[in-house]
This record gives C-alpha cells, structure tokens and sequence, in this order.
C-alpha cells in the first residue's frame, strides 16, 4: 500500500520566474536510489510520484548560471546549454549563443502567448 509519508519532500522549490511550486525530496547532481544516473547540473529533483519505479525522478530545476535564480525547467524559465540558463539571460547575452539557440528562445516566446505551461522532464 502507498503511503504518503513514504519520502518525506525536503522543501518547497519555486520557480523565481513562473512561481511554480512543488515539493522536492533532494538537490544535488546523483539523486538516491538512481544507480547510474549523474546530473549535469545541481538540481532540484522529486522522485517521480506517478511510477513504482525507483530509478524515475523529475527534474524541477536549477539555478540559473549567471543569475543564481531559481528557474524551472519549463521551456518559458530555463535552457540548458552546458549550464542552465534563465531565459531573461539568455536573451541578454542572446549573441553568445549559437544560432540555433537563439531561434529556439525566440520558438519558445512565441509559444509562451499561448499559455502551455507544462513542467517537462529530463533524463
Ligand atoms: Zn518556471
Ligand atoms: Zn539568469
């Protein structure tokens, strides 16, 4: 039987761009209970409530690289290109990034008047 105080979430992550909130049970680059898997970067994870299986984790977000803001990884917050990115700076520093950077970000503002506003998942 599933209980609900099987793994308690360590804290709340919010996004400082969108103010998504959800619960997180760990922050780091190797969540637990994952045998293989390294993290390219810090991040707030929460271990996947819709499987059974222990390997399966979402990736909430991280912090951007430049800024230090907490951004989620939704396509309208954050990009990871080497290093996580909050689109605010990405779109400052839109000329150092490659061009298919670049016609990504604009792909994605485009999309973000539509509303979706999905928390997408990395593995
Ligand atoms: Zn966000
Ligand atoms: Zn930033």
């Amino acid at each position: 039987m599933a209980s609900s105080s099987e793994q308690e979430p360590r804290g709340m992550f919010e996004c400082q761009l969108c103010g998504l909130t959800v619960p997180y049970s760990y922050v780091g680059q190797k969540p637990p209970n994952t045998r293989t898997v390294v993290l390219l970067e810090e991040c707030y994870v929460l271990k996947d409530p819709f499987s059974s299986d222990k390997d399966k984790f979402l990736i909430l977000g991280s912090q951007c690289s430049l800024c230090s803001k907490l951004v989620c990884v939704g396509p309208e917050c954050s990009l990871f290109y080497s290093k996580r990115f909050c689109l605010p700076c990405v779109r400052e520093n839109l000329s150092a990034f490659p061009q298919e950077i670049r016609q990504d970000v604009e792909k994605r503002h485009a999309l973000s008047k539509t509303g979706s506003r999905k928390l997408a998942s990395r593995t």
